[in-house]
């Protein structure tokens, strides 16, 4: 057989085949390679092999813009014309031509001229968002020093509070900079979200292409969006290849921490496996301690009366067993969606309680496992896996039609924008489609506020699911919980054995319950219920000298650059390393975030706020994770151009750095006049 076949192997095992080399990856046969290509994606497939042989016959295809998922986004697809043409020209490449090919990183002007051939003519702001995209640099996020790293003192250290996918992408960044650091990480073990959560069904819902950093190339993954274990052993694979792991220390919490404004260092205390509470000094904090760090448990009146189990999605094991169990599950989130399809062939009965109807969507490839063909061509065609990286990320660009309204649009008698409107026609229709048109289930199931005021859930069978004679969908509020199950508003009772509360998180306790205390005394907790939960960029609050927060507070890019979660990640460690480079490159021992910088980026990024879904749309603001309290808390509020432009570089005017040492202080004060 030509390609792998992962059946048969662990997930390990597989890794370890393919990592290290697996004969059927490297079979160039012709009817090998033309059996791969023959499964190719047209689009991909044209740019790679324009990239590899320029040949002027493969510039003249030329793809068509195409809209999906019912017009929340364009993407450029190759019409099926030219499949022979290409593929022909792919095997006499792939057979022939690799010998004498070198790969190469193009420079700015070629990959401008290709990335125009792959989708539309861009603008520089245009082409400044996504020229990392594609990711030919090795590393496309690294920071750089400006000559060669400095001295460091002996004892110099950042430290970093987790070890998730933050917490292992910030450590990568220093660990290629020759900057020593620590990782702390209170579980066991790392992955953080991917470690926590392992309930039935638990899996990526981004795409796992881009769902992955940008200097791992052509990860071999076995499905389109991967299944947690897999995603947890991704994280597991970078941190053990990227020389992260030596730098771990696991099962150890920081409970805290205070900076000595003698020393500009930060006293940070930990605990480790053996419970003794012991002092780091560091340099730098940089906190990755997770938006979805505190489970939101279940308030209702009679919890503690159940006699059953309950339990959060959070504190999931493989123990749990619901065979022939009446279970409840609690609401409809994305945790909920994803676990009820693998309970309900298991339980006795399911009753779904459903608060609030989600906007679902459906996604290509969903739980399919991602062919040999392909991940034959990932591997062996040059430049397939940037483009298909690209290419993928097309249709996800530009969003913020979607969550600022069009009042033209509006004034004609439209509801929120002409493309906002037609993803909730295309979802309405899915809607219909799945639960056979019936209206019982139509009425309950349909949201009455627009798609994407709250986070979009990706469906994965769960109105399949409530068709089951096993299932029901309950949304008669519940009132308490009784010894034997649940009662709701209407007096109705529900026999439960087992409450599955797929209720979410606090997202409002950043850090928490970490306890960070910066200058004059100030703890984070307080200053954050005095003025409200803010940081600078998402990442610096004033008086917190050299402390960073990694998906901190408004720093969700929703609106568009086509990147996942990790490749943010990066951008973040990106601009956190930068900022601690220069104070090295500086002499300087502090740096933090001015307040009048600090004060002009909240009042622009509330005003921005103002005109987004997320509070415009009053319904759902309330029970709405990205705000809190009336004001946009997680998420950013701009289009994705000026945000990349924000936050792919310091402004270093917003920034002041100082130096113990004294004539290093005085210089600076000079320069700065
Ligand atoms: C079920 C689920 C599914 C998701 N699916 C997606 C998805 O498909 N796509 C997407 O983009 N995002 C998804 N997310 C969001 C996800 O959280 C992020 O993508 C990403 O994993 C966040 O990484 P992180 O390192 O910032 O935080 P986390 O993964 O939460 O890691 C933080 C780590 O810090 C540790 N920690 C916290 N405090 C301390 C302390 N004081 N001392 C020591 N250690 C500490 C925690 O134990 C944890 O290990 C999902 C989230 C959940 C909960």
């Amino acid at each position: 057989m030509l390609l792998l076949k992962q059946s048969g192997c662990g997930l390990s095992e597989f890794l370890k085949r393919i990592t290290q080399g697996d004969e059927t990856m490297n079979d160039f046969s012709q009817a090998s390679v033309r059996r791969a290509l023959e499964k190719a994606d047209l689009s991909v497939l044209r740019m790679a092999l324009f990239q590899a042989t320029r040949d002027p016959e493969i510039a003249a295809m030329v793809p068509e813009p195409q809209t999906v998922r019912g017009g929340a986004g364009v993407t450029y697809q190759l019409s099926e014309k030219y499949r022979d043409a290409l593929v022909e020209k792919g095997v006499g490449f792939l057979t022939r031509g690799l010998e004498q090919f070198e790969s190469r990183v193009p420079d700015d002007d070629e990959l401008r001229e290709l990335l125009n051939m792959a989708g539309d003519p861009l603008d520089d702001a245009e082409f400044r968002a996504r020229r990392e995209i594609p990711a030919f640099d090795p590393f496309p996020w690294a920071a750089k020093w400006s000559s060669s790293r400095p001295a460091l003192p002996d004892d110099f250290l950042v430290v970093i509070v987790g070890a998730g996918f933050g917490g292992i992408g910030m450590g990568v960044q220093l660990e290629n900079l020759g900057i020593p650091y620590i990782i702390f990480e209170r579980r066991p073990e790392i992955g953080g979200t991917w470690s926590i959560n392992t309930y039935p069904g638990a899996r990526v819902d981004t795409p796992s292409a881009v769902y992955e950093y940008s200097f791992e190339k052509s990860y071999p993954w076995t499905e389109h969006f991967a299944q947690q274990p897999e995603v947890r052993e991704y994280i597991e694979y970078i941190a053990e290849k990227y020389g992260v792991s030596k730098k771990l220390q696991v099962s150890t919490e920081v409970k805290g921490a205070r900076f000595d404004e003698a020393t500009s260092q930060w006293d940070v205390e930990v605990v480790g496996p053996d419970g003794v509470s012991r002092s780091v000094r560091a340099n730098f904090i940089v906190s990755a301690s997770g938006l979805f760090a505190s489970a939101r448990e279940l308030e209702v009146e009679g919890v503690g009366d159940f006699t059953g189990e309950i339990v959060h999605t959070t504190a999931w094991s493989s123990e749990r067993d619901v065979t022939d169990k009446k279970v409840a599950v609690i609401g409809n989130g994305s945790t909920g969606i994803q676990l009820l399809g693998q309970i309900a062939e298991k339980a006795n009965r399911v009753s779904v309680f459903q608060r609030t109807p989600q906007w679902i969507s459906p996604r290509e490839d969903y739980g399919a496992p991602v062919s040999d063909e392909l991940r034959w061509l990932m591997k062996n065609v040059p430049y397939y896996w940037n483009w298909s990286r690209y290419i993928g990320a097309l249709s996800t660009m530009n969003l913020y039609s979607l969550l600022t309204p069009d009042r033209e649009w509006q004034a004609k008698g439209g509801a929120f924008s002409k493309q906002n409107d037609a993803v909730r026609e295309f979802l309405q229709e899915y809607i219909k489609n799945q639960v056979d048109h019936r209206p019982d289930l139509i009425s309950k199931l349909m949201p009455n506020y627009p798609p994407f005021a709250r986070r979009m859930v990706v469906d994965n069978g769960w109105y399949k699911a409530l068709l089951r004679d096993n299932v029901d969908l309950v949304t008669d509020p519940i009132t308490r919980l009784t010894p034997g199950g649940i009662e709701t508003a209407s007096g109705a009772q529900y026999d439960v054995d087992m409450v599955v509360t797929a209720t979410g998180f606090s997202v409002e306790k950043y850090v928490w319950p970490a306890d960070y205390v910066g200058l004059e005394g100030v703890h984070l907790q307080d200053k954050w219920a005095e003025d409200g939960t803010k940081a600078y960029m998402g990442m610096m609050v004033p008086m917190f000298p050299n402390f960073f927060i990694m998906y901190g507070p408004n720093s969700q890019n929703t609106s568009g650059g086509g990147a996942g979660l990790p490749t943010q990640i990066e951008i973040w460690s990106r601009y956190i390393a930068s900022v601690i480079m220069a104070t090295i490159e500086n002499d300087c021992s502090t740096v933090q975030v001015e307040q009048s910088a600090f004060d002009s980026f909240y009042d622009n990024l509330d005003r921005a706020a103002q005109n987004t879904i997320w509070l415009l749309d009053e319904s759902s603001s309330a029970r709405n994770y990205y705000v809190c309290r009336g004001r946009l808390l997680v998420n950013q509020p701009w289009p994705h151009n000026d945000w990349h432009n924000m936050i792919t570089r310091p402004n270093f005017a917003d920034l002041h750095m100082s130096a113990s040492d004294p004539a290093v202080q005085s210089g600076l004060l000079e320069e700065s006049r």
